[in-house]
């Protein structure tokens, strides 16, 4: 498992609960979404209704599944958790929709991931609270009718462009999640500090959100790593010179990156005088498969500037240089 990686780990998934926000307010940074949210949960409140079913879209752990959870609370419904990948056949779909109780909220992480039928079914569920279940099979098979309470549901993916247009447009609200700034990121390790017991100043804070790539999971496993650090080496107190000390020794460096990351910028630097050099060469030169390269490693340096995916292959920008603390060769400019 990567330190700095965004899915949860299964440390990450024991000590979540307790970390999660559990209501808007507590919610740090998000404020367009929180304001939508806010309008849109209030009014449904007021008509005595089910509220209308959320998209949330944006990367792994920005908060999708802890606002899902906060919708449920602000509007006084339980709520049942599931994945796309989990809903292999349409009858699993049936199977969770038919035991909703009303207002209940149903997310489903990873919506992209669902199976075509049961993406099928879901379109009627959302639209009529109404499911047709197929009985038997081949020219005998029947479908019956089945009504469903209200329910709301909140539909999470990486990417709203992921989905379906008609699975699209059935949701009533969708929300963007963005990555956070660095000084949210520190009101989160403030407040996860608080509730771990852990004594952290706010260079501290600010030490540990720098490096944690717009993520709160990222920021809070952060947090965990350097508070052990603090235990064993010093005082337990948070300082920025023992979070600096902290994540240097897990090479995590002042920009949230770490070996792989670095591993690949140096040698596209180092030994292909910064590109352009395909991607195949370069993960050799790494020792570390394509798709680790492309999909593990390269999203956050193409995020952050320090690596273009071009035509002839990939390039190190002159920040990818500055960040290795080396000067680009003189380009012609003309
Ligand atoms: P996702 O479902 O998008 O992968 P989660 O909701 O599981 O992300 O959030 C991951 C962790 O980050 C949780 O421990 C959660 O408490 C914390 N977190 C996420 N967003 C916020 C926020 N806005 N304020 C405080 N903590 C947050």
């Amino acid at each position: 498992e990567r330190l700095v990686g965004a899915s949860a780990d299964r440390e990450d998934q024991a000590v979540e609960a307790a970390l999660r926000p559990k209501d808007l307010d507590e919610f740090i940074g998000q404020e367009k979404v929180r304001e939508q949210l806010d309008l849109v949960l209030r009014a449904a409140r007021a008509r005595g209704a089910t509220a209308d079913h959320v998209l949330l879209s944006g990367a792994p752990g920005l908060g999708k599944t802890t606002l899902s959870m906060i919708i449920a609370a602000e509007m006084g419904a339980p709520i049942r958790i599931t994945s796309g990948p989990a809903i292999q056949h349409a009858g699993d779909l049936a199977a969770i929709l038919s035991s909703l109780q009303e207002g209940e909220v149903l997310f489903l992480d990873e919506i992209h991931r669902m199976s075509r039928p049961a993406e099928e079914m879901l379109y009627m569920a959302m639209e009529d609270f109404r499911v047709d279940v197929i009985v038997g099979k081949g020219p005998g098979a029947t479908a019956i009718p089945l009504e469903l309470p209200p329910f709301t549901l909140v539909g999470a993916t990486t990417r709203a462009g992921l989905l379906p247009p008609p699975l699209r447009d059935r949701f009533g609200f969708t929300a963007h999640m963005e990555f956070y700034e660095p000084a949210e990121l520190q009101r989160v390790i403030h407040r996860s500090a608080h509730l771990l017991d852990v004594e952290i100043g706010s260079e501290g804070a600010a030490e540990i959100a720098g490096r944690s790539r717009g993520t709160p999971r990222i920021a809070n496993r952060l947090l965990r790593r350097v508070r052990d650090y603090a235990q064993v080496k010093a005082d337990g107190i948070i300082t920025r010179e023992i979070a600096g000390a902290a994540l240097k020794v897990y090479e995590v460096d002042a920009r949230g990156l770490d070996r792989l990351d670095r591993g690949v910028l140096e040698a596209l630097i180092k030994l292909f005088g910064g590109g352009p050099v395909g991607l195949s060469t370069l993960a050799v030169a790494v020792g570390e498969e394509r798709e680790t390269v492309e999909e593990v490693a390269e999203p956050f340096l193409v995020r952050e500037g320090l690596l273009a995916r071009t035509p002839r292959g990939r390039v190190a920008t002159p920040a990818a240089w500055a960040h290795l603390g080396l000067t680009p060769p003189r380009q012609s400019t003309g």
